[in-house]
């Protein structure tokens, strides 16, 4: 599914983001940088040892902050590691957290003169957010910003299974962009 968002194009496919050749991808970290499971794993693992190295000197990132590091062995030039909330029950700070997350990743990203990035579904694996949620405080974030900064010209959500793909394909739908 694709849309267009002013003169940017946002996109929902189904796939692993560490075979996506934007200019960046997003890594759904922890704090410490140091590497984990899911999506954090996989992409330390096609990127290389030189990933965690330059991670090494970063000293970690906050929950909702994002920084930036190149993409090694990855198609990617770049990879943005951000960390999202843990969820424990909806709540105004975790939805905030989780939209910072989202922004600030697309901050830094602008910051470097990114044109195109690739982001998982942020906080939706060990860190238990739920799709529907989820989906919809992502996609509302990227729209809002991509209204104002159109220098991003390609946003894409690579999403690993097909129910996350429908969970964003039912937000997209809500959200109604395009104005149809
Ligand atoms: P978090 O700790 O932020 O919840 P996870 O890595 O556990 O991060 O999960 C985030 C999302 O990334 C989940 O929807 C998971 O299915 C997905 N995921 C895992 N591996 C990949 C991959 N290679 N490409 C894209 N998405 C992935």
């Amino acid at each position: 599914m694709k849309v267009k968002i002013g003169s940017s194009m946002l996109e929902l496919l189904q796939g692993d983001i560490t075979q996506q050749d934007t200019d960046a991808i997003v890594n759904a970290a922890n704090r410490k940088l140091l590497g984990g499971g899911g999506v954090d794993g996989a992409i330390h693992r096609t990127a290389g040892p030189e990933l965690l190295a330059e991670c090494r000197t970063l000293g970690g990132c906050d929950t909702g902050d994002a920084v930036i590091t190149r993409g090694y062995k990855l198609k990617a030039r770049y990879v943005i590691h951000t960390v999202g909330p843990v969820y424990k029950g909806s709540s105004p700070n975790t939805e905030r957290l989780l939209a910072s997350a989202y922004k600030r990743s697309l901050e830094v990203a602008l910051a470097k003169g990114i044109r195109s990035m690739a982001f998982p579904a942020i906080s939706t694996g060990a860190y238990g957010y739920p799709l529907e949620e989820a989906s919809f405080v992502a996609l509302r974030t990227i729209i809002d910003f991509l209204r104002v900064h159109s220098e991003i010209k390609l946003v894409r959500f690579v999403l690993f299974n097909q129910r996350t793909l429908e969970a964003f394909e039912t937000s997209l739908g809500r959200l109604n962009p395009a104005g149809s």
